[in-house]
């Protein structure tokens, strides 16, 4: 789960992660009022408008702007605000069609002195082959990060984390002085760094990129950008973090999905699948592959494919019009295959509708009787017991 950056910045803040201080705004009078409290509780005139979306690059597409004053403020707020942001990150790229900016973060400008300023990258990720948490950072921080990775990747240094010790002393020092960094700023820096690892650890996230992480003219480090990701997995510990989900970022198929205990991502393909269990429902996809069609979705029924789940599944399949072929594909292990093929049945004629074949494949516990349901249902199925039936019967269809 994403967290948009005014909530991760709330959530560091918690850990003692120095963050840029900022207020949330819906309208263009909320962000009026937010300016004001924030030049009561700062001594700087300027602020940066912010956008909230799901998306970094903000900054590229337009998200991000310096206000000087009020009139600037309103001006900015006005402009971003309902505005169809487009960043290299957004669906389709700059070409794209953009997010709606719902929000707008008013944040303090940290960049008094601006020449006196640096900005650092800092990420902290899993690194599944090394089996550890890494620390991603570099001296070369700000909008064009992808751009140094690419053309000069030695500037990039990465600090792997031993699980059982966690993130060790020299660890840090070595991050700061790898930074170019001495002194007080150097000190501030261990804290930071200490403090972001807590709250990694802490918050069970699966992500943190702060970048621009800010080292200001008067010697502090602060978290100036904020990317957060959670692991869902982790997510029933944080009822707090769990709260701070934004349903309008994420694919309303998927939040549906999700309300109804199925386990949906949507794809591009022509084949939809609805399969029980995540390991079958990715064969399932190389299968639809090799046999020359591509998944229009992963969907994972989970253990009780009953009538209305199918129902509900065969719904959100069907929502999508590039879809021209179904496979239903169930290893009946603790559920009967003959109570899901009476599902497939009952959801299908209770629909009505369905006009794209639908090749279903049940294997395990009472198959036979089964694949007896689903050939005598007089309905539009085709029924196969080996998963290589279903892919030439996938072929068939789609040829
Ligand atoms: P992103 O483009 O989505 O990554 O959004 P960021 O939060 O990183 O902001 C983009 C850029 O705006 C940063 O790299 C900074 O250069 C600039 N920026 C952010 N906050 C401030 C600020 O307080 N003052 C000034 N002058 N620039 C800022
Ligand atoms: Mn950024």
């Amino acid at each position: 789960m994403n967290l948009h950056e005014y909530q991760g910045k709330e959530m560091l803040a918690t850990y003692g992660v120095v963050v840029q201080r900022g207020k949330l705004a819906r309208t263009v009078e909320e962000a009026v009022m937010a300016y004001q409290q924030l030049q009561a509780e700062t001594n700087t005139a300027y602020c940066v408008v912010k956008a909230q979306i799901h998306a970094g690059g903000r900054g590229k597409g337009g998200g991000v702007k310096l206000a000087k004053n009020m009139d600037d403020l309103k001006q900015h707020a006005g402009n971003i605000l309902g505005m169809m942001l487009k960043t290299p990150q957004t669906p389709g790229g700059m070409e794209g069609d953009g997010k709606l900016v719902r929000k707008v973060l008013i944040a303090e400008d940290c960049y008094a002195d601006y020449d006196k300023c640096k900005e650092y990258y800092v990420s902290i990720l899993m690194d599944r082959e090394k089996k550890r948490n890494v620390i991603i950072y570099s001296t070369e921080g700000g909008m064009n990060i992808e751009e140094v990775a690419e053309k000069t990747p030695h500037l990039i240094h990465k600090e792997y984390i031993d699980p059982l010790v966690g993130l060790r002393d020299f660890q840090k020092r070595n991050i700061a002085f790898n930074l170019g960094l001495s002194g007080n700023v150097y000190k501030e820096f261990l804290k930071f760094i200490g403090n972001l690892y807590k709250a990694f650890i802490g918050s069970d996230a699966a992500l943190f990129e702060i970048n621009p992480c800010l080292k200001t003219a008067d010697d502090r480090i602060i978290a100036v950008d904020a990317k957060v990701t959670l692991d869902e997995n982790g997510l029933f510990r944080h009822p707090e973090l769990e709260a701070m989900r934004d349903t309008d970022e994420e694919d309303a198929t998927e939040v549906e999905a999700k309300s109804y205990g199925l386990n949906y991502v949507n794809l591009d393909g022509n084949v939809g699948c609805m399969v029980n269990g995540a390991g079958l429902a990715m064969a399932t996809m190389d299968i639809i592959k090799l046999s020359g069609g591509s998944p229009a979705n992963f969907l994972d029924v989970g253990g009780t494919a009953d009538a209305a789940r199918v129902e509900q599944a065969f719904r959100l399949i069907l929502r999508d019009h590039e879809v021209k072929a179904i496979l239903i594909n169930i290893f009946g292990g603790i559920v009967r295959c003959d109570r899901v093929a009476q599902g497939i049945v009952d959801a299908y004629k209770n629909m009505g509708n369905i006009k794209v074949p639908i090749i279903v494949r049940l294997q395990g516990t009472n198959a036979d009787i089964a694949k007896k349901l689903i050939d005598e249902s007089g309905l539009e199925f085709h029924s196969a017991i080996q998963l290589q039936e279903a892919a030439d019967l996938v072929k068939k269809m789609l040829s």
